[in-house]
């Protein structure tokens, strides 16, 4: 089947995935509940979004601050417990609208960002969750903070912003086993005493839990393909 599932479908595949987190919770000697699912809405409409919701699921994540905003604004007032996640890459001049959207902003991944969402912190009295970015590979061509430059960038986030970081994020390189690259994202959280880790999508969630992850972001395995914009 291609492009966007009905509403059943959605409602089994979370179900069915939420029995494979549990799973492989169980055999990595985990509690299935120390793992969240984020359902990755990107691309999708509203409608499945609601199909979602009505089959129990309450955390989404997007990767656009407008799109998140055009389509969780009505479903936010119908319900009210929804939790959003930025996961997608965050312009400055954006920091302001995605503070008031998000729960969570898991792409802090420079200076000049960091600033601006200090500022819209404190302009807004909104304070989402922030999660850094790991540009985990070294890839040239990817956002991130090199593992490297990592507690530098945490000790820069709270000295010069007063920023507090809960979390980090990843997305391993795409032509490498994922496995070795959560792995060192687990230790990187666990070094810096970060309760979040953010890793594994439709798939590789499994590897992600068996490392480590907290929670996993999820897309294509709950509603099928995306649109392209
Ligand atoms: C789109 C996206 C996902 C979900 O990917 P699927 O392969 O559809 O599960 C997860 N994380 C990020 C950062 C994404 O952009």
């Amino acid at each position: 089947m291609t492009g966007t599932y009905p509403a059943n479908i959605i409602s089994a595949n979370l179900a069915g995935l939420r029995e494979k987190i549990n799973l492989s919770a169980i055999s990595s000697h985990r509690a299935p509940a120390s793992v969240k699912l984020i359902a990755v809405s990107k691309r999708h409409p509203s409608e499945v979004i609601e199909a979602a919701i009505d089959a129990g699921q309450t955390c989404f994540g997007e990767n656009r601050v407008q799109e998140a905003e055009t389509k969780f604004k009505e479903l936010r007032q119908k319900h009210p417990e929804l939790e959003l996640h930025l996961i997608g890459q965050l312009q400055t001049n954006k920091a302001e609208t995605a503070v008031n959207l998000f729960n969570v902003i898991q792409t802090l991944d420079r200076p000049n960002l960091a600033e601006a969402i200090a500022k819209a912190i404190r302009k807004t009295g909104k304070t989402p969750k922030l999660y850094i970015e790991v540009n985990i590979g070294n890839e040239p061509q990817k956002s991130g903070i090199a593992p490297e430059s990592l507690e530098e960038f945490l000790s820069q986030c709270l000295s010069s912003y007063g920023l507090a970081i809960s979390g980090l994020m990843c997305i391993p390189p795409q032509s490498e086993a994922p496995t070795p690259h959560f792995q060192r994202l687990k230790l990187l959280a666990d070094r810096f005493g970060l309760t979040n880790i953010s890793m594994g999508m439709s798939d590789d969630f499994e590897s992600a839990i068996d490392s480590g992850a907290t929670e996993v972001r999820i897309g294509t395995a709950i509603f099928g393909e995306r649109k392209t914009y």
